[in-house]
Formats: C-alpha cells, sequence, structure tokens
C-alpha cells in the first residue's frame, strides 16, 4: 500500500472543522484511520491506533484558530482567549440558579411495602440536542448513548410493573435545573440520571475506564449503593468498580426525593466505545441498573 492510500484512511470526528470552543489549554482530538495505519503521527506526536482504528490524543491549544494535522488530514478550530486575556473584557454576569421546588428538606416515605405499581421513579439521559456530553473514538455523543441505556432500563423497570417517568425520550434538552423538577411533578420516589464518562484533561483518554455512582445526601447514597452493588456483580472484573461517589450535582442534592448519577463507563476510550454501542452489554449494564432499583425499592431504610 502506498503512503498516500493510507494517509487518504484518516478522519478528524472531533473537533469538527470551524469548531468554536471557550477558552481551553488543551483540546482532545478523535478520530479513525482503517486500523492500517501503525505510525499515526497527529499534530506532530507518534499516537497509538488500536485494533478498532481509533485514536485520541490530547494536544496543546492556543487562543485563536488553531490548525492540527492527523496523518495528513487537516482541521481548524477556535479557542476563545480568556476573558481576563481580551481587551475590554466585562465580567461575565453571575450565573443565576432558580430554586428547585423544595417544600422542605425531609427525605420523602421510602417505598418499602409499597407494590411496584405504586412506585414511580424518573430517568433522566443525560445531555441532549446541542449539548452532546462526551464524544467517542468514532464521533458519537454521550448524548444518544444515554438515551439508548435509559430506554432499556425504562423498559426493565417497567416490566417489573413499575410506573417510570423520562426527563426526554428524544433528543431534546430538558434545562439541568428543569430535570430534578419532573421528580417533584410526577411525585416520584426515585430519580436516576444516567451518564457515560469521559476523563479530566490531566488523564488519557484512550485508557481510563471505570463505573460509578454519584450521590450527594445519605438518601441519594442508599439508592446509589443499590444500583452500584448490581452494576459491579453485573461488570465484575472486566470493568473497574469505582464504587459510589459524593458529588454536589443539580441532579443530586434534592433533599427530599432519592437521586443519584450513574457513569456507565468511559464513551472516550476505543474499548469503552466498543462496549457502551455493544447491544447485549447494554442490555446487562440496564438490567443491572434496574435490579439495583428495585433491590432499594424493596429495602427497609
Ligand atoms: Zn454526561
Amino acid at each position: 500500500m502506498t503512503a498516500a492510500a493510507l494517509l487518504a484512511a484518516v478522519t478528524i470526528a472531533f473537533p469538527r472543522e470551524g469548531q468554536r470552543f471557550g477558552p481551553l489549554d488543551r483540546c482532545y482530538l478523535i478520530g479513525s484511520t482503517d486500523g492500517g495505519e501503525t505510525n499515526l503521527v497527529v499534530a506532530g506526536r507518534n499516537v497509538p491506533v488500536y485494533r478498532t482504528g481509533a485514536w485520541g490524543v490530547l494536544v496543546d491549544v492556543v487562543p485563536g484558530t488553531n490548525t492540527v494535522s492527523a496523518g495528513g488530514v487537516e482541521r481548524s478550530f477556535f479557542v476563545a482567549p480568556r476573558p481576563d486575556l481580551a481587551a475590554g473584557a466585562k465580567k461575565a454576569p453571575e450565573k443565576k440558579y432558580e430554586k428547585l421546588p423544595y417544600a422542605g428538606d425531609k427525605p420523602r416515605k421510602h417505598p418499602s411495602g409499597r407494590a411496584p405499581g405504586e412506585i414511580t421513579i424518573v430517568l433522566d439521559p443525560g445531555h441532549g440536542e446541542a449539548d452532546t456530553g462526551a464524544t467517542s473514538p468514532h464521533g458519537w455523543f454521550e448524548k444518544d448513548a444515554n438515551l439508548l441505556l435509559a430506554n432499556e432500563v425504562r423498559d426493565a423497570l417497567v416490566a417489573r410493573g413499575y410506573r417510570v417517568v423520562m426527563t426526554r425520550e428524544d433528543d431534546s434538552f430538558p434545562a439541568l435545573y428543569d430535570r430534578p423538577k419532573v421528580a417533584f411533578s410526577s411525585n416520584a420516589d426515585a430519580f436516576v440520571s444516567l451518564h457515560h464518562n469521559a476523563p479530566p484533561h490531566d488523564k488519557d483518554p484512550t485508557k481510563l475506564r471505570y463505573h460509578c455512582v454519584y450521590a450527594w445526601n445519605a438518601i441519594g447514597e442508599r439508592l446509589a449503593r443499590a444500583i452500584n452493588k448490581r452494576m459491579a456483580a453485573s461488570f465484575g472484573k472486566s470493568l473497574q468498580d469505582n464504587g459510589v461517589m459524593h458529588a454536589n450535582f443539580a441532579v443530586t442534592r434534592n433533599p427530599e426525593i432519592p437521586s443519584c448519577l450513574v457513569e456507565a463507563d468511559f464513551i472516550t476510550s476505543p474499548a469503552g466505545e466498543e462496549s457502551v454501542w455493544n447491544p447485549e452489554q447494554r442490555k446487562k449494564t440496564s438490567a443491572a441498573i434496574a435490579a439495583g432499583i428495585a433491590d432499594w425499592c424493596g429495602a427497609r431504610q
């Protein structure tokens, strides 16, 4: 095969041509090759190519237009200057958060003893619409993986007889603070946000993978532990278990309705991408999450 034939097979899935970013120091580049390229050079660095032909690499970026090249393919994108560097930049207005309609700080009565048909679970597929969440090496979006997983968790819970309400059922974007409101408006017993993870900028995006559940308060933690236990049993040694972690998110801090956020896997590594988009694996993951929710519903608190 000629060098030109190898180069022609490289694609850059992220960033998109002309994509605009806020202030960044480094940007994650991801793409794929036909797998035949073994000495891929991205932005001047040698980058390993995986069995799937996927690659990912962090590169340093500068304010303004950045042009990178991967295996001969060029991609330009724009990084905004930091507000304090822009001449005459005004301070960004402070973010105003709407107070959630908490009636108080008293947890609602735990549903143990009630039939599944009298128990309502809200499922929240993370992100949506223009908010894509993380991107996988082949350019697939976390928002879509979250919805696929949530649909299957819903089906598994409905099969067990539970009432399920979704914060979104299509590629729409309910505002972050509208999501926990659905738990109130549907008089829910529990709220579970479903996500897939991406590494922080100082970790290797091609390798990092684990599952975990985030909770903020004691009522959310019990729900999170029940889900984590089933996920750990289901994944076994195939995926690292990072357990239950503490996180003060808009969707976890509900003092009345037990709430947690599941990070089912990382979609950013080639192996994670393969697993997340594998229908058999999704069936196992969704069954484990549904079983964990059902365990929590049946447990005396
Ligand atoms: Zn997410």
